[in-house]
């Protein structure tokens, strides 16, 4: 089993925002066609989650798309695994009529790791609505350059990583406690 706890990181609208127009402000890089820019304070963020957690990353983008960001934005980084489109399972969602893809943890759990040690950054909720106990929610990101939605995260993240089950604590009001 491993020894540090698990932060599995989301890209889209959680560390990164990829548009298809250029946005007022200038990208950071382009990438096939999208324009892409990072959210502020990015570098630190991961720099810091590296030395405190085992990191890895699920997104429901496509491999190419995922490997290629991950060039960009976390050249040196050393991921437990990264999981993309592949892995997730596309569901419908009665309530918003449309399909969504959802990260289901199980496939987590089968690669060894102990759930209640382990935590999932996340955007979008009904992505991994199967395992709330594990989710982080973060605000959307979109490009603003005023965004501080990091800086605190982080905070938040390392004040709770020595706790003995990261399932059992609330999560849903992590604002408030940094
Ligand atoms: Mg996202």
């Amino acid at each position: 089993m491993n020894q540090k706890d698990l932060l599995i990181l989301d890209l889209d609208e959680c560390l990164i925002h990829a548009a298809e127009k250029e946005l007022d402000t200038t990208c950071d890089f382009v990438m096939d066609q999208f324009f892409v820019y990072k959210r502020p304070h990015l570098d630190e963020f991961l720099e810091q989650m590296q030395s405190a957690y085992a990191i890895a990353v699920w997104s429901s983008g496509t491999e190419l798309y995922v490997m290629e960001l991950l060039a960009h934005i976390a050249p040196n980084i050393k991921f437990e695994f990264v999981f993309d489109r592949n892995r997730c399972t596309r569901r419908f969602d009665p309530e918003r009529k449309d399909h969504f893809f959802l990260k289901d943890l199980k496939k987590v759990k089968e690669s060894g790791f102990d759930l209640d040690r382990v935590l999932i950054l996340e955007d979008e909720p009904r992505k991994v609505s199967r395992h709330f106990g594990n989710l982080v929610y973060v605000r959307p990101f979109y490009g603003e350059r005023s965004d501080e939605e990091l800086p605190p995260l982080a905070r938040y993240l390392l004040s709770i990583k020595d706790e003995s089950n990261l399932r059992s604590i609330d999560k849903r009001l992590w604002r408030k406690g940094v």
